[in-house]
């Protein structure tokens, strides 16, 4: 009885102690925020809801009630939504870690490994993965899919796990190949490729990656490498192609396949596949295809600028918009541009002639406007379309191609509509979560955007972002990246070489002084230099700025230049003082 009696006074102690800790811990991790007053996106019903109140209770969205049903506690955290919109954060279903979005990032297209070791490249994306992160964040984006990732990859994405600053990262492990470019062989943990040449080195590649515990299974299901016609090819394939669905399916693992002509995509989702992550660009799909994909439920990301990205760049007629050379990671982009100043013109001009070439541009065209039409086709007889970029491509810079890929799906005819929702609850579905994201509703993941527009009247509204609020924590989007003076200077030389003068002038402060060094005044004022600047850019030929070094010390850049104009070629040293995160003067040294 005494025992007894004990026992029952140290379980109600305990209880007690359990209450009040759980009392203590509700009180000090408990936060709520109001949003008040705020237009909601219904995706799913395609419907704006005005006036409404939404509470997110730590990492959830806990109300969405008209502003006149919801008593707003005193003291309590609140924003003001008045006139703004609110959507669910963006999901980009098509990226790629492994690769930078520059210049070098695919020696398997392009070979300047002499240049650029790929080890180097490599690296660059591991320790460069967080800012990537913060990057997409920065945009809206707080779902990313790595469909083709290595080992090393789904490792250091453990390291993220508790991370709340970040989207939310879905992975899968190498690409399943029957084709390996040779200069992705051997590289270990780093391979972004596992060649599969049986049935039973599919079975036992599925099962390889478990351990790393990818979201699901990638196939990269190329044909005619092997010399046959599409169909034999993919034919020949295919029982490995459906045993490696059939072991991910065994596991619980979805299955996302490349496949860019209409017989391997076909045979795909036939035998299971969950996934196609690109448009089919060879035909116009007919209706048993359509109907194919509405019966199981597959969806498709039609990454309708990635191949622009690589012909643009290997053609040297690269254009990006102003959002692009402010938003994106300035070194990769300005990496593009290396072309015009490498050494090896032998097989530069090669790269430069083969994009430039009729029947390229012809094919480009072609593969466009079947993948536009195919594209409309599908989203209108209800197919799951979801956005991807394939960003990490090159030419297609991580978070910030975004845009240009939600232009060319509104090109296509999609309405802004289809767009939002293959932005927001299909990239859920894709992974089966749309009970978790993807929706702005009660019990889901206060995964949002707030704008300042509405992106139904027109899309690049979407990059009016307010705020943007990941896990229930609030970012001002412009605070999450801020650009370090070297960062500064080099967006100014990238704008400068795409002869882009808003673009070039933005970095500086509108009383820039600019000096011929120690300290003659050259001229003072942006407009002043937009005048000067605007006139070179139309009058010089053949411009282009080499960035031969540069130092940096604090809030002062010094780069050694060597500028193509014409036919002369001028070396200077730019020096740049930073100040409030704008150049305030710059000193030419001749
Ligand atoms: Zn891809």
């Amino acid at each position: 009885m005494v025992a007894l009696n004990l026992i029952s006074n140290s379980f109600m102690k305990n209880n007690l102690f359990l209450l009040f800790s759980f009392l203590f811990c509700s009180t000090t991790l408990f936060s709520q925020t109001y949003i008040t007053n705020v237009n909601v996106a219904d995706v799913e019903n395609q419907k704006i809801l005005p006036n409404q109140t939404i509470v997110i209770t730590n990492d959830l969205i806990t109300t969405v009630k008209s502003s006149k049903k919801v008593k707003i506690p005193e003291n309590a955290d609140v924003i003001d939504g008045n006139g703004k919109y609110i959507f669910p954060g963006l999901t980009d279903a098509h990226i790629h870690f492994f690769q930078n979005g520059g210049l070098y990032t695919r020696p398997d297209a392009i070979d300047l490994r002499q240049f650029m070791p790929h080890e180097k490249d490599l690296n660059y994306a591991h320790n460069n993965m967080e800012n990537v992160l913060h990057r997409y964040l920065q945009n809206g984006i707080t779902n990313v899919i790595d469909v083709g990732s290595n080992k090393k990859f789904l490792k250091q994405r453990e390291g993220f796990k508790d991370n709340l600053n970040i989207p939310s990262i879905y992975m899968t492990g190498p690409l399943l190949t029957t084709y390996e470019p040779n200069v992705y062989v051997n590289l270990k943990d780093e391979e972004p490729f596992s060649l599969v040449t049986s049935v039973e080195d599919g079975i036992s590649m599925v099962k390889d990656q478990l351990p790393f515990k990818p979201d699901f299974i990638k196939i990269w299901y190329i044909t005619t490498a092997d010399g046959l016609g599409i169909e034999a090819s993919a034919r020949k394939n295919l029982p490995i192609i459906k045993a490696i669905i059939d072991e991910a399916h065994k596991h619980n693992l979805r299955v996302a396949v490349h496949a860019t002509q209409r017989i391997p995509a076909q045979l795909a989702v036939e035998n299971g596949c969950d996934f196609l992550v690109h448009s089919i660009d060879d035909e116009i799909v007919k209706d048993d295809f359509v109907q194919l994909l509405k019966k199981n439920q597959t969806f498709l990301c039609p990454t309708l600028t990635v191949s622009h990205g690589y012909m643009d760049t290997f053609g040297q007629r690269i254009t990006k918009s102003n959002y692009e050379l402010s938003k994106a990671d300035p070194y990769q982009l300005g990496s593009l541009l290396d072309l015009k100043h490498l050494k090896d013109t032998l097989r530069i001009n090669r790269y430069k002639n083969m994009a430039n070439s009729e029947e390229r541009i012809a094919a480009l065209n072609k593969a466009d406007s079947i993948s536009y039409m195919n594209l409309k086709l599908l989203s209108d007889a209800g197919v799951n379309i979801a956005t991807g970029t394939d960003a990490g491509n090159i030419g297609t810079l991580h978070a910030s191609s975004y845009l240009a890929e939600l232009k060319a799906m509104s090109e296509s005819g999609m309405s802004n509509w289809q767009i939002i929702r293959a932005s927001t609850i299909n990239g859920a579905k894709v992974l089966d979560k749309e009970h978790e994201f993807g929706t702005v509703a009660v019990g889901k993941k206060a995964n949002l955007i707030l704008l300042d527009a509405n992106p139904i009247d027109t899309i690049e509204n979407v990059t009016k972002l307010n705020l943007v609020i990941n896990n229930g924590k609030t970012f001002n989007p412009n605070e999450l990246i801020k650009d370090s003076p070297e960062d500064l200077a080099q967006r100014q030389l990238n704008a400068y070489n795409l002869r882009n003068i808003d673009a070039f002038l933005e970095p500086y402060d509108d009383d820039v002084e600019v000096y011929s060094y120690p300290d003659t005044l050259l001229f003072k004022g942006k407009e002043t230099m937009r005048t000067g600047y605007s006139k070179m850019f139309d009058n010089t030929p053949n411009l282009h700025c080499e960035l031969v070094g540069r130092i940096s010390q604090g809030n002062v850049v010094m780069d050694k230049e060597r500028v193509q104009m014409g036919d002369n070629i001028v070396e200077a040293i730019a020096i740049y003082h930073i100040e409030n995160n704008k150049i305030k003067k710059v000193y030419f040294v001749r």
